[in-house]
């Protein structure tokens, strides 16, 4: 047979060890394994075999979805942890150190400003904020004691696009790591280990479930990397749930069906918002025409994403009153659910950040970020149209 593809990786990749013949793989919900005797305990313990000794190492659910990640996103190895952010916290913390310093893109997740610049100055781990857009520039802010490029692409809620090409060549001359939070695009758009992505994570918690169900979190990348994760994780400890674990990996086998309609309903919802430019005066989707970086864009992703994001004339009252009149589409911050969800994020998400740190990042007052689900388009269109028709 041959070697078969991501669609068939992500249904195929099963661990039965239960020898009842199941044909989904059951949940393992236990917290420790048995060993037959002290012999095979030691060995476990040693590292000389391979095995599961305590879920908070490795457990069969947890296993399964690693395997099936990897061979999604391309990477050797994998850790699952129990959000996105413990994710992307450990994919720093596990490498880093005091007097470290690292190049980040301006525009990542909020929570990952907290860590970035609340968090890891505590430890002597500082950072330099660059432009998203102009990797040209990051060189000059790369000090002797810098150890890592951190960025995000499709970056949340602006859409900008980060060319993953030059990163990794930036990354490869200076000796850095390059640590890209995939959660927007998921392995089936885009593979940054293709581009010489040295660590990749997700929250798992987004497209990767797809239905709002369950938190999760996936840092990927060469083994000699993961096992640094993995010391870090064991003993620091947010490691995934089994039954979370399942829930995802179950969730895996439709990725790529479920991605090709998020983004199929995104590009219509996009290219609607775009006739409407008496109340909307900016839409931001990576594969529309319009987009800054479109070319950029088709280079490195298959499709445009499941996020839309566009800019009311009216600004600040504008973005509430619009999210106040919304009758189907839900108010809620999470994202890539079967659901379509809007938020504001000048008034939520990003609240905390100053104007000027919002609008370096392209976070207009009003700004609406649509996370499009698998209703119909039209629906989800004929809401935000009647929404629309109550602001001014
Ligand atoms: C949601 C999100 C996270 C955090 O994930 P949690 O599972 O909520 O902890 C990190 N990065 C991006 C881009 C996200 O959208």
């Amino acid at each position: 047979m041959q070697k078969p593809h991501f669609e068939t990786n992500a249904i195929r990749t099963q661990t039965e060890i239960t020898g009842e013949k199941e044909h989904s793989t059951p949940m393992y919900l236990t917290s420790s394994f048995r060993f037959d005797n002290a012999e095979e305990m030691r060995a476990l313990f040693a590292g000389e075999s391979e095995g599961n000794i305590y879920s908070r190492y490795s457990n069969p659910n947890t296993n399964e979805l690693i395997e099936k990640v990897c061979l999604m996103e391309g990477t050797e190895a994998a850790f699952a942890t129990s959000t996105g952010m413990a994710a992307v916290f450990t994919s720093i913390a596990a490498f880093l150190k005091q007097g470290d310093h690292l190049i980040a893109s301006r525009a990542v997740f909020g929570s990952t400003h907290q860590i970035l610049t609340q968090i890891l100055p505590r430890w002597g781990i500082t950072h330099t904020y660059v432009d998203p857009v102009h990797c040209d520039e990051w060189e000059k802010h790369i000090l002797p004691e810098t150890k890592m490029i951190l960025l995000e692409t499709p970056s949340n809620p602006g859409l900008s696009i980060t060319d993953l090409e030059k990163a990794g060549k930036i990354a490869r001359k200076h000796n850095l790591l390059l640590n890209v939070d995939n959660c927007f695009a998921t392995p089936y758009l885009q593979q940054p280990a293709k581009y010489g992505a040295d660590i990749i994570t997700h929250s798992a918690t987004k497209f990767m479930d797809g239905q709002g169900r369950v938190l999760g979190g996936i840092v990927a990348g060469r083994k000699e990397l993961i096992d640094e994760v993995i010391f870090f994780n064991r003993h620091t400890g947010p490691a995934m749930s089994p039954f979370n674990a399942w829930v995802i990996s179950k969730s895996l086998e439709t990725l790529a069906v479920r991605m090709d309609r998020h983004c199929e309903n995104a590009l219509a919802i996009a290219r609607f918002l775009e006739s409407q430019s008496a109340k909307i005066s900016n839409v931001l989707y990576p594969f529309l025409e319009s987009h800054p970086q479109y070319e950029l864009a088709k280079k490195q992703m298959r499709l445009g994403g499941g996020i839309v994001s566009f800019e009311l004339r009216g600004g600040l009252e504008a973005g509430q009153r619009f999210l106040d009149e919304l009758k189907m589409i839900t108010r809620s911050s999470n994202l890539g659910d079967t659901r379509s969800i809007a938020t504001h994020p000048a008034s939520s998400t990003h609240s905390k950040l100053t104007e000027v740190e919002r609008l370096a990042v392209n976070i207009t007052p009003g700004l609406i970020r649509i996370s499009v689900g698998l209703e119909h388009p039209d629906d989800v269109i004929s809401d935000i149209e009647q929404a629309l028709g109550h602001i001014t």
